[in-house]
């Protein structure tokens, strides 16, 4: 069998969180295309149920969609129950949901700060060791949290320190799962994306001078597009990346190479 082959995800059951819009939605059709069955998970149901047909219609693939807040255990516990009740196992899972938040230090409140801890840090906990547990007993399976190039530099202009000491959070709670459970066929990685021109991004006139100030500083001129996330999603989320634990992959267009 040649590599592109052993890349196919074919009879994989994977969910991805905050798959109803943006980077989330792009993954669980890459997912699917690879020939993966995609729960698509969200907090925004009517949203999920969308891209859970859309994706169904365009690949085949048995989708199913779930709401789930992902700073409920209860909620996450119950989500990956119906993955795993629906497809017998779970193969891989992208815990991608988060949020961002743009308010100077000094007047952020508490609850703003404890918001973004929650589902982008939190959260990731929450369904990384639900999703483990499964994972654990089966003797295999691919975990891969969303990170970002925030969780390694502190993006300028815009004040977002919860946001970024979230996603350092995500990193190095990345590797602590990947060292507790590297003797157990689960693996633990992550992806660090730069700015991803995500519709939400590109469609909101209040961001547009931000955007100009990113392509001025970023080497490539440019934004991402989410589609240049989904070679190293599908590639981590299967069999040909068995060596592959602990990693913060970044794509980032060379923005944090500076
Ligand atoms: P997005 O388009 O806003 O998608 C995030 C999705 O998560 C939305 O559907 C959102 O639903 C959902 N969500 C929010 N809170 C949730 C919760 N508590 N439980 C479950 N789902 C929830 O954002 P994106 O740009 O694709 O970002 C996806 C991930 O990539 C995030 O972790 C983000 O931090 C990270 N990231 C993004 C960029 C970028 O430039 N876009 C760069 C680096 C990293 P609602 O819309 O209903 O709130």
């Amino acid at each position: 069998m040649g590599i592109i082959e052993k890349m196919r995800l074919d009879g994989k059951a994977i969910y991805v969180t905050g798959a109803a819009s943006g980077i989330g939605k792009c993954a669980a059709m890459a997912f699917a295309e690879a020939g993966a069955d995609v729960a698509i998970v969200d907090i925004n149901i009517e949203g999920a149920e969308a891209v859970a047909k859309e994706i169904a219609d365009a690949t085949g693939s048995r989708t199913i969609a779930i709401q789930c807040d992902v700073t409920s255990q209860e909620q996450v516990e119950t989500m990956v129950a119906k993955v795993v009740e629906t497809y017998g196992k779970l193969d891989a899972c992208y815990n991608n949901a988060g949020i961002a938040l743009n308010v100077p230090a000094e007047e952020m409140t508490y609850e703003q700060w404890l918001k973004v801890i929650n589902i982008n840090l939190n959260g990731v906990f929450l369904c990384a060791t639900a999703a483990g547990r499964v994972m654990l007993k089966q003797g295999y399976g691919s975990i891969i949290n969303t990170a970002s190039m925030s969780g390694h530099i502190v993006n300028v202009p815009q004040p977002q320190c919860a946001y970024n000491a979230s996603k350092a959070g995500v990193i190095m709670l990345t590797k602590s799962l990947a060292i507790e459970w590297a003797k157990t066929g689960v693996r633990v990685n992550c992806i660090s994306p730069g700015y991803i021109g995500t519709d939400l991004i590109m469609n909101a006139p209040h961001l547009k001078p931000l955007i100009e100030q990113w392509n001025a500083m970023a080497p490539m001129g440019r934004l991402g597009k989410p589609e240049e996330l989904q070679s190293v999603l599908v590639y981590l989320a299967g069999d040909t990346s068995s060596f592959t634990t602990g990693s913060d992959i970044v794509v980032d267009g060379a923005f944090t190479c500076f």
